[in-house]
């Protein structure tokens, strides 16, 4: 380690350093009598070394912030959640549902099946809403009180605006007409999904989360006294479980105090005529369990329609 150079050479005469240090003293007071106070860096002046003195710096005064230590930081705005919006949700009539949670708003402030109507009418909650000609909301009065409840429309519901009148459609009707010695008016016929799925693919679950509390406020303000879900994924929802279809159907459920009975999807019963036996069957069920006469003639095994 390299050394001062005042440390080389030989030693101080301490006589001759104490002379000095008395000089130095002596002209210090000279000039403090001079300027009549204290000098600058001494107690009560503004130099950079100085401490606080007289009243600010007694109890409770706060003191100076210390060089290079940080001041208590200012309160940042918390980031918004991802795709938190700041502007109100729209009810019914006020703006079309935009996404889920429009949905479940609307829905459930909805006071009647009108304003579910306008609000389906209106949604663009989802991608389907893109390619949809017409939203299929309901048909039918349910005078018997069975609502069936199907899975999403296909090319002729989306050209009409109406539930199952394709050739579906027309299996359905003759269940209810010619099975059920009822006419079509007689029960509520609605699907899981309001807009028809391109190319009728399978409703993905994001769409079905999405569109479901339409469905669920339109049954809590119908208040059927059976439900009769057609096919697997109108199975699944009004149930609430995950299963295949034959876990499902062949006997009665009880859903919020509603029986549920699932059947087939008359689509694959088209596809598969030789289970129209065991959907006749479930209709049964469900028409006994309501209270609705089944028609004598209709009665018999295996007297599908
Ligand atoms: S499918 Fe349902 S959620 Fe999607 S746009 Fe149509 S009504 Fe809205």
């Amino acid at each position: 380690m390299d050394r001062d150079k005042r440390d080389e050479g030989a030693e101080p005469d301490p006589n001759e350093e104490l002379l000095r240090l008395a000089r130095g003293i002596r002209g210090h007071v000279k000039r403090r009598k001079r300027l009549g106070g204290a000098l600058p860096g001494e107690v009560g002046t503004p130099g950079p070394a100085a401490k606080p003195a007289g009243p600010a710096s007694g109890a409770g005064a706060k003191p100076p912030p210390a060089a290079g230590r940080p001041t208590a930081p200012l309160p940042t705005p918390k980031p918004g959640r991802p795709g938190a919006r700041s502007e109100p949700r729209p009810t019914v009539g006020e703006g079309p549902a935009r996404d889920a949670a429009d949905v479940k708003a609307q829905a459930a402030a909805a006071r009647d099946l009108d304003e579910v109507r306008r609000g389906v009418a209106q949604c663009t909650a989802c991608e389907l809403c893109a390619t949809r000609t017409n939203t299929v909301f309901l048909d039918g009065k349910g005078h018997s009180g069975l609502m069936f409840v199907g899975e999403a429309p296909g090319a002729e519901e989306d050209k009409t605006g109406v539930p199952f009148v394709g050739r579906a459609g027309q299996l359905l009707t003759d269940i209810v007409t010619k099975g059920m010695g009822l006419d079509r008016r007689d029960v509520w016929i609605a699907n899981v999904l309001k807009c028809r799925p391109p190319e009728n693919r399978d409703p993905t679950p994001d769409e079905k989360a999405t569109c479901t509390p339409w469905l669920d406020r339109q049954i809590e303000l119908l208040e059927p006294r059976i439900l009769v879900p057609l096919g697997r994924h109108a199975s699944m929802h009004v149930l609430g479980i995950t299963a295949a279809m034959n876990a499902m159907r062949g006997r009665v459920h009880t859903i919020a105090g509603r029986p549920v009975v699932p059947t087939f999807h008359p689509a694959y019963l088209l596809r598969n005529p030789a289970d129209k036996k065991e959907c006749w069957k479930d209709i049964q069920v469900a028409m006994q369990t309501a209270g609705i006469p089944i028609p004598k003639r209709e009665a018999g095994p295996g007297s599908a329609p």
